[in-house]
């Protein structure tokens, strides 16, 4: 059972019609970078709820979710309309497993987000824990116009802070755009492409790979990485991936 927090938003920051970021105050306890909370507003009598993953880091002051509105869905709409002021629920227990502290040692770390699901990685990659642990870190991002290709100066810092160590690979399928691979990524890791683009091998000895976002990619590029003899991370088990799956 959720107990809930009493937030306020910050800001709405919005990146076009569909895709926004919101900056809330609530006073939540201690979580791991990559993790997500449920955030609700008031239904009637109830709490309509759903999971959103952090984007802050656990030092920054105040929690960020990113999102898309689903049309038909009840809860996105509402909260894409919330404005600086607005009060906002958050569940006291965040959770989840895309977090650094439960990936098996290995050299590099690999992250494939689509759309919205770069949100626990840039938690991640603003954090400090991932660059002492691995050699590499890899994010590949894939949207399907240029357009939706957010946080990119904070990629751009990210880049800046850490070199060499970091390998960021955008993707745009559905628009070419400089710079950016243009397929999608069970097809990049087919046709020899991701690994080219980096100079890292991904294979089982070395690379732990996270995913986020759309059970499409995921369940694709899980195939994928079960032909090439990795198979899921789960605690009693260890593996060589950890999903995340937003819908
Ligand atoms: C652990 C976890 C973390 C999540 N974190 C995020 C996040 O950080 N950012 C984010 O955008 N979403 C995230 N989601 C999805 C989010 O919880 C909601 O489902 C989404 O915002 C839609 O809410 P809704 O109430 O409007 O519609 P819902 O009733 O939740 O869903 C309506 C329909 O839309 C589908 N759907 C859900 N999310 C999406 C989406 N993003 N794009 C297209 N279709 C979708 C559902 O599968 C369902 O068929 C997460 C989901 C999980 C399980």
């Amino acid at each position: 059972m959720s107990n809930w927090l009493n937030g306020k938003v910050i800001d709405n920051r919005r990146l076009n019609e569909y895709l926004t970021s919101l900056i809330i105050d609530a006073d939540l306890g201690g979580y791991e970078a990559g993790q997500f909370v449920r955030i609700g507003l008031p239904d009637g009598d109830d709490v309509l709820a759903r999971p959103y993953s952090l984007v802050n880091t656990p030092q920054e002051r105040h929690l960020e979710v990113y999102f898309n509105v689903v049309e038909e869905g009840p809860l996105s709409p509402r909260l894409f309309d919330l404005q600086a002021g607005d009060d906002i629920l958050v569940a006291s227990n965040p959770s989840g497993f895309l977090t650094v502290s439960e990936i098996p040692d290995c050299k590099h770390l690999w992250m494939i987000a689509t759309g919205t699901g770069i949100g626990p990685f840039l938690a991640i990659l603003k954090s400090e824990a991932a660059w002492e642990k691995f050699e590499k870190v890899v994010l590949c991002y894939s949207v399907s116009y240029a357009s939706e290709l957010a946080y990119q100066q904070v990629i751009e810092m990210i880049q800046a802070r850490h070199g060499e160590q970091f390998s960021y690979v955008p993707v745009v399928t559905r628009e070419s755009r400089p710079g950016a691979l243009d397929k999608r990524i069970p097809f990049l890791m087919q046709d020899g492409s991701l690994e080219q683009t980096t100079g890292i091998d991904l294979n089982a000895s070395d690379s732990h790979v996270m995913m986020c976002g759309s059970s499409h990619m995921i369940t694709d590029v899980s195939a994928e990485l079960n032909g090439r003899d990795m198979k899921k991370h789960r605690r009693r088990d260890p593996g060589h991936f950890t999903t995340e799956k937003y819908h």
